[in-house]
């Protein structure tokens, strides 16, 4: 069941988006060959905690960090620590903050110092098939119009998505329904209503779709060992359109 949240929910989640916001700011000032992931994990949690949120992985499923830290062929969830981050990478850097019950969830994918222009060309897309995908999240489409604008993007520019891990809904609960995949025909699945809140997430590679765990049980990769890139953003339906809360 798709949760309609009310106003003063809503208000809720906007503050946390909030707090997500600023981190990012702080995570994202940080960002230059040198810095380590685990730099970086210290910042977002310091930010967040100081804007009055919790950190949302933090020990969720056992998760041991703030934030998770994806570089170059990692996909998503990869684990902050003391790896230095060089000139030529990209990090995608994904995070969630609780305020008063209610969570934010977002991504961001950085390029580390001089990054070649096919590897800009990833981020540039897969943030352009976020923002599609946002677009279509409007009161009478369907669900699957998300997901269809993001595949046609990706796809469209010769890259491929991720099909195993897919966005979500979310409130009181970081996942919730319904499940957000970055694929698929449009005009499917449920009619999007004002209220409904949806963390919309491509997953984007410059090669093949497969993916498969690292052995810390965490990190997901791409099988071919091409670059991934990610997106996300907490979205509200609303009668006046799309409303990102974490942007
Ligand atoms: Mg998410």
């Amino acid at each position: 069941m798709i949760l309609i949240k009310t106003e003063p929910e809503l208000d809720l989640m906007r503050k946390s988006g909030a707090i997500l916001k600023a981190a990012f700011l702080e995570v994202g000032r940080m960002i230059r060959p040198g810095v380590t992931t685990g730099e970086l994990d210290r910042v977002a949690e310091d930010t967040i905690l100081s804007g009055g949120g919790i950190p949302a992985f933090k020990g969720y499923q056992g998760f041991p960090a703030c934030i998770c830290a994806s570089v170059n062929e990692e996909v998503v969830h990869g684990i902050p620590g003391p790896r230095r981050l060089e000139n030529g990478d990209i990090i995608g850097i994904d995070m969630g903050a609780i305020y008063e019950g209610f969570y934010s969830d977002a991504t961001r994918t950085y390029a580390v110092g001089d990054v070649p222009e096919e590897t800009l060309r990833l981020i540039k897309v897969t943030k352009e098939a976020l923002d599609l995908g946002i677009d279509k999240a409007r009161p009478g489409n369907h669900l699957s119009d998300i997901s269809h604008a993001i595949q046609a993007h990706a796809e469209g520019s010769g890259y491929s998505v991720v099909r195993v891990l897919v966005g979500h809904g979310i409130g009181r609960r970081m996942h919730e329904d319904p499940q957000i995949p970055n694929f698929g025909p449009a005009g499917y699945g449920p009619v999007l209503k004002a209220g409904m809140v949806l963390a919309i997430e491509p997953m984007v590679n410059a090669g093949g779709s497969d993916v498969l765990t690292l052995g810390d049980k965490w990190t997901f990769v791409t099988v071919d060992g091409k670059l991934s890139c990610h997106f996300e953003d907490t979205v509200a339906v609303t009668n006046d359109g799309p409303e990102i809360m974490t942007r």
